[in-house]
């Protein structure tokens, strides 16, 4: 038996922002990150909806990126002195992470953080409030999935939380909101998304639910992204859309080992923060080159270049079409083809990078890979992308 969850209702287009406005209840809890949102009006706007729709409304502003396990418990706690009976997150991923985590503590006091780390145990949420979430960067799909990333700062840690309870009741999906992203966001945050509808099409959960929604979207990623990054605003609110395909195929496929590497990488060198859409970026020609000696998921990559009007007298062929289509996005990007190349030194790599390979394993994306993978094939394949060599085992 498989399940397909997805949020009840999705508001998309632009000003779909002042569907608040028709909301039935009495107090909404408003959780957003940092100041953009309030900076260009945003916010304002959604509070003045929500009041309209005669709601008292209650602010928790300047959720951090990455957002702690303390953050998750304060807002909790806020909820429960306020008594919402919505819970409205606008924001990137951090914001809507944080408020779909602070829902389950606002239901479940007694629940302890230790215990949401078990995949798909979750109480019963929806007793007291439900939920809306409202992007305001394309990529993480946040908005209709059932995951949220939280990290405990004592460890250093991140935890991905993953229950269809935490999927959100309501998306708004307003183009408007992500006009204003920068260029660099643009293209990290839209690779990430690409990388999202790969893996799910390839996913060892995929299924006809999720197929179509995963191909349409690479399709859309590929044709809109270029324009989007040069400031095409229609481009933009099609990726806008596309991403949130991309995140209804992962939340019920999931995702494979290009997010288990680059969730163990992200803050793993001195040299800096690998930005989770440009790690995955980086990464994805290398796994799928590795993906592809599994027949099922050599023909899977076939399909998607086919999709992109690629042509090729054999599967291989389409596949190295493929590959060629993601490497030329990346270099329009300025993505870095290495690790090499994005700064990291080669002694610090050498050092940690058996810890990390192992890490990488470990990871809760690792499972539904199509090809199987141990430590030390793991260790090689990051050698590969460190000097930018074929994967050819
Ligand atoms: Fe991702």
């Amino acid at each position: 038996m498989s399940r397909f969850t997805l949020p009840r209702d999705l508001y998309f287009g632009r000003d779909s922002l002042s569907q608040l406005k028709t909301l039935s209840g009495k107090r909404a809890f408003v959780v957003v990150g940092g100041g953009s949102m309030r900076r260009f009006g945003f916010l304002d706007r959604a509070t003045a909806y929500l009041n309209e729709a005669g709601m008292e409304v209650q602010l928790f502003e300047n959720v951090e990126p990455d957002p702690s396990v303390e953050t998750v418990m304060r807002g909790a706690r806020a909820m429960r002195a306020f008594e919402p009976d919505w819970i409205v997150s606008i924001g990137g991923g951090s914001a809507i992470d944080a408020a779909k985590a602070m829902w389950v503590f606002y239901e479940h006091p007694r629940v302890t953080f230790q215990s949401l780390l078990e995949p798909f145990s979750f109480p019963a949420l929806r007793a007291k409030a439900r939920f809306v979430a409202i992007p305001s960067t394309s990529g993480t799909a946040t908005e209709v999935t059932a995951f949220s990333v939280i990290t405990n700062y004592q460890t250093g840690v991140k935890y991905p939380l993953a229950d269809f309870q935490i999927t959100p009741d309501i998306a708004i999906v307003d183009p408007a909101l992500v006009e204003t992203m920068p260029q660099e966001l643009i293209a990290h945050t839209g690779m990430d998304a690409l990388t999202h509808a790969i893996e799910a099409y390839v996913s060892t959960q995929h299924s006809p639910f999720t197929d179509p929604l995963a191909l349409h979207a690479i399709k859309m990623i590929a044709a809109h992204l270029p324009k989007s990054y040069l400031g095409d605003l229609s481009a933009r609110e099609q990726v806008h859309y596309a991403q949130c395909l991309a995140g209804m195929a992962f939340s019920n496929a999931l995702l494979g080992i290009v997010h288990s590497m680059a969730h163990k990488t992200g803050a793993a060198f001195e040299t800096g923060h690998i930005p989770h859409g440009c790690a995955n970026a980086m990464y994805l020609p290398y796994v799928i080159e590795y993906n592809q000696r599994e027949s099922t998921a050599r023909e899977r990559y076939a399909a998607i270049a086919l999709t992109l009007n690629q042509q090729g007298e054999s599967e291989e062929h389409l596949v190295t079409k493929l590959l060629e289509v993601i490497r030329a996005l990346n270099k329009k990007f300025g993505i870095p083809a290495t690790l090499w190349e994005a700064g990291v030194r080669e002694a610090e790599f050498n050092e940690k990078i058996a810890g990390i390979a192992e890490r990488a394993v470990g990871d809760a994306c690792t499972g539904t890979n199509p090809r199987k993978i141990d430590i030390k094939t793991m260790e090689r394949l990051f050698r590969c992308i460190y000097y930018g060599k074929r994967v050819d085992f």
